[in-house]
């Protein structure tokens, strides 16, 4: 008889864990707390026009790389699905006058920012040399190849050999904060550019693989949005068996000396299963779901230390407009901040859905605004005072149109269609701890640290999802993992078939 596994949660990890536990022989069945599958990868439906407020970009999606590999395992490697990435998007610096497209032809990029920093020119030759290293290789899947658990000496030389050429920009002065790196750089709107390349607390190596995956043209856009992308693996896990339950959601774990043996609802109905794979939230898992019954220090100290992602306010507009020539991404670090609940943003990214004709009517598109903002307000308000929050939410929505009428005059009296979405949003449709976007916040100090997808002292349990290996390429390979361990201890051979 087929041994049972229950997922906890379908998003792009459950899904995976499911997909690859059926390739397996396993019999399946999520259990998810929203309507919908994807978890944080979601996009919705508003007046004719589809909101996407997930996943900005993919790497890794064209034939030949990991990523795509494990695509088309998952029956999501469709081109129809992206649309390819040619820069890294325009950097507009209000307080210095300074707009940069980033181009992905790099030299290029490299030598305006040159001309415009000559004080610099060292800094960005140096960077520049840490970004031609990480170019034509596949980085969609590196160091990701097994959970720590399965990885040995052997896999680990691999993995080093593949990556010999660059592997020096792992250590040392690129192994630093970004912030840490460009405390000599002399332009301040170039140290603002370095800062806002990704996160500011990322190790220098991870900006450079990613200008690098742009220019080598393997990064892409989902071109229908983030939902029809999350429904194709949907499609595949029904495909093969799997069966999958909505707005059923997980209380508790049961286990049975020491071994995960089904779950509670929250309704109170049990279900019992060989194997418990959790993809939902890491915090509820560990603490919530298993009481906190089975944790070391190490586990300990990083739910008690290691921040979570910031969360993002999404405010997007269904505007009766084309942006034919403008880029999908643009950052833009204001002259006067503004104040979203109560703290002062500096910063926010505008996203322009122009790469496919997949998210408006013709002639029209969706633009987006998103910031950083705080969890705990938005919870707060939401909870306590249902009128104000709504205020602020349509004054905000109001105050960043503003905003973008500097960029594109007009764009206030095109706009048919409002959509706002709060951290409080986020947290509600996925249970995510304060609203995380993708997990662990990584940065220089824990981004290369290897999470192990079991708990000590409890058997028939593995994580799966971004609380262990974060990125869209990282959370499905962690569904694959957890479905390899679980064919360790069947002493089965992990087989993947590939759709027909
Ligand atoms: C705005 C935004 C931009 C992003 N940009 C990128 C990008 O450019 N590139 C990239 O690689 N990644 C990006 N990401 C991150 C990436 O999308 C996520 O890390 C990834 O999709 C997480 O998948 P997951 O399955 O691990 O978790 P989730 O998507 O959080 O899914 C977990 C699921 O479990 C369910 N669940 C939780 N608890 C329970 C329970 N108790 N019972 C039942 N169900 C439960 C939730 O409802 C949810 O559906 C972005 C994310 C966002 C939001």
């Amino acid at each position: 008889m087929a041994k049972k596994i229950i997922i906890i949660g379908s998003g792009l990890a459950g899904l995976s864990a499911g997909c690859y536990a059926a390739m397996n022989g396993l019999e399946t069945l999520i259990f998810e707390h929203h309507a919908v599958p994807g978890g944080v990868a979601a996009s919705w439906k508003r007046g004719g026009y589809t909101i996407d407020g997930g996943i900005h970009f993919v790497a890794g999606h064209k034939e030949g790389n990991g990523m795509h590999k494990i695509l088309a395992e998952l029956g999501a490697a469709d081109p129809a699905l992206f649309a390819d990435m040619h820069d890294y998007g325009r950097f507009i610096h209000e307080p210095a006058g300074i707009s940069i497209d980033m181009s992905g032809d790099i030299e290029s990029l490299a030598n305006r920012l040159k001309s415009l920093a000559p004080a610099d020119k060292e800094k960005i030759n140096e960077f520049f040399r840490g970004v031609r290293a990480f170019r034509g290789h596949d980085l969609s899947t590196v160091g990701m190849g097994n959970p720590p658990e399965l990885a040995s000496i052997f896999s680990r030389t691999k993995e080093m050999w593949q990556m010999r050429s660059f592997l020096k920009y792992f250590t040392g002065v690129y192994a630093k904060k970004i912030s840490d790196y460009i405390a000599d750089v002399e332009t301040p709107w170039l140290k603002d550019l370095f800062y806002n390349l990704f996160l500011p607390e990322s190790p220098v190596w991870f900006p450079m693989m990613m200008l690098a995956i742009v220019a080598d043209r393997q990064a892409g856009f989902l071109a229908k949005g983030c939902l029809p992308f999350v429904l194709e693996i949907e499609k595949h896990y029904k495909a093969l068996g799997g069966k999958i339950s909505y707005r059923s959601t997980v209380a508790k774990i049961l286990v049975e000396n020491d071994k995960a043996v089904g779950v509670r609802l929250e309704d109170g109905q049990e279900f019992k299963a060989d194997y418990v794979i959790s993809a939902g939230d890491g915090y509820n898992t560990v603490f919530k779901l298993l009481g906190g019954e089975y944790i070391d220090d190490i586990i300990k100290d990083r739910y008690e230390t290691w921040p979570p992602c910031r969360p993002f306010l999404t405010i997007s507009y269904g505007v009766n407009r084309e942006f034919k020539n403008e880029l999908p991404l643009n950052t833009i670090l204001l002259k006067k901040p503004l104040m979203v609940g109560n703290e002062e943003v500096k910063g926010l990214l505008m996203r322009i859905m122009n790469y496919s004709g997949h998210f408006a009517p013709a002639g029209k598109s969706v633009f987006q605004i998103e910031v950083e903002t705080g969890f705990d307000y938005w919870y707060n308000l939401q909870n306590t005072n249902r009128q104000s929050y709504d205020n602020e939410k349509q004054w905000l929505a109001a105050a960043l149109l503003q905003i973008a009428e500097k960029y594109y005059p007009g764009i206030s009296a095109q706009v048919e269609v409002t959509d706002v979405a709060t951290p409080y949003t986020t947290w509600r449709h996925t249970l995510n701890k304060r609203a995380s976007w993708g997990g662990w916040l990584l940065g220089a100090d824990n981004m290369m640290e290897a999470i192990e997808r079991s708990l000590p002292g409890l058997s028939n349990f593995y994580m799966a999802g971004h609380w262990v290996m974060g990125g869209v390429p990282g959370v499905l390979l962690s569904g694959r993992h957890a479905v390899q361990l679980i064919c360790r201890d069947e002493k089965k051979k992990f087989t993947v078939k590939l759709p027909t």
